[in-house]
């Protein structure tokens, strides 16, 4: 059976959209995080949304979204695991930005989910554990919105490889812009410091990237930054960015 013509127009209205994030994308390559940033609040306006994980780089984007636009919409997954320092760093970043960092998180208590799957999830299934705790609320967080906004950089991971300024998210089905892609670690930490950007203290103490305490660890010197993270599992990510 041929497509209705509602499914005809939708089909080039998809499209168009497609086209013009890959335009977008080509011109951002080159573009400075701030450029990127600018060029989102005006494409998306009020239905686009930034997620914060409280890393450096989370941070930093932050810190350049408040200075170009300080009515912004962000959010973070509160999985009921975060390290005591991460809760924390949430409060100093809304107390110095005068904004509110809206949580997202499960129905499912740490209780109710030891009662339901066992103790130590976490341990036995992280990608399980994950989906309930971070992929569930982020879907309900994404919810509505035309574009979301991520502070992954290429260099982080294999899967983020080929991540670009803007691109079409085909997991969440929709816009995904990524104003850091292209930024070094050290340019994340030199921004930091240019611009007195709160962090969290526990980047000091040799955590390079920081999740869920049952999932992070220290790294040595000489490992990958993310080695800290689900440390035993080939899991390097928790399916938000797959
Ligand atoms: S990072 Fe670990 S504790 Fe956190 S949601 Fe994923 S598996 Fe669960």
């Amino acid at each position: 059976m041929g497509q209705t013509t509602s499914e005809l127009i939708n089909l080039v209205a998809s499209r168009r959209v497609l086209e013009r994030i890959e335009t977008a994308a080509r011109k951002l390559e080159h573009g400075t995080p701030q450029q990127i940033l600018e060029w989102a609040f005006q494409e998306y306006g009020d239905t686009l949304t930034i997620a914060t994980g409280f890393g450096a780089e989370g941070a930093a984007l932050i810190d350049i979204a408040a200075k170009i636009n300080p009515q912004f919409h962000v959010f973070f997954l509160d999985t009921d695991f975060l390290f005591p320092e991460t809760y924390e760093l949430r409060r100093r970043l809304e107390a110095r930005y005068q904004i509110k960092i809206h949580a997202f998180k499960t129905a499912i208590t740490p209780t109710a989910q030891e009662h339901l799957y066992g103790d130590n999830l976490w341990a036995r299934d992280p990608d399980l554990c994950c989906r309930l705790r971070k992929l569930e609320p982020l879907q309900a967080a994404l919810q509505g919105r035309k574009a979301w906004m991520t502070a992954i950089r290429r260099d982080q991971t294999a899967a983020r490889a080929n991540a670009q300024a803007v691109e079409w998210d085909r997991r969440w089905n929709l816009a995904k812009v990524n104003p850091l892609v292209t930024w070094s670690k050290r340019e994340v930490w030199r921004y930091l410091y240019q611009n007195q950007v709160p962090f969290n203290p526990l980047h000091s103490e040799g955590y390079a990237s920081i999740g869920c305490t049952h999932c992070t660890r220290p790294v040595q010197l000489g490992e990958d930054e993310r080695a800290g993270r689900w440390a035993g599992f080939t899991k390097t990510e928790c399916g938000l960015h797959a």
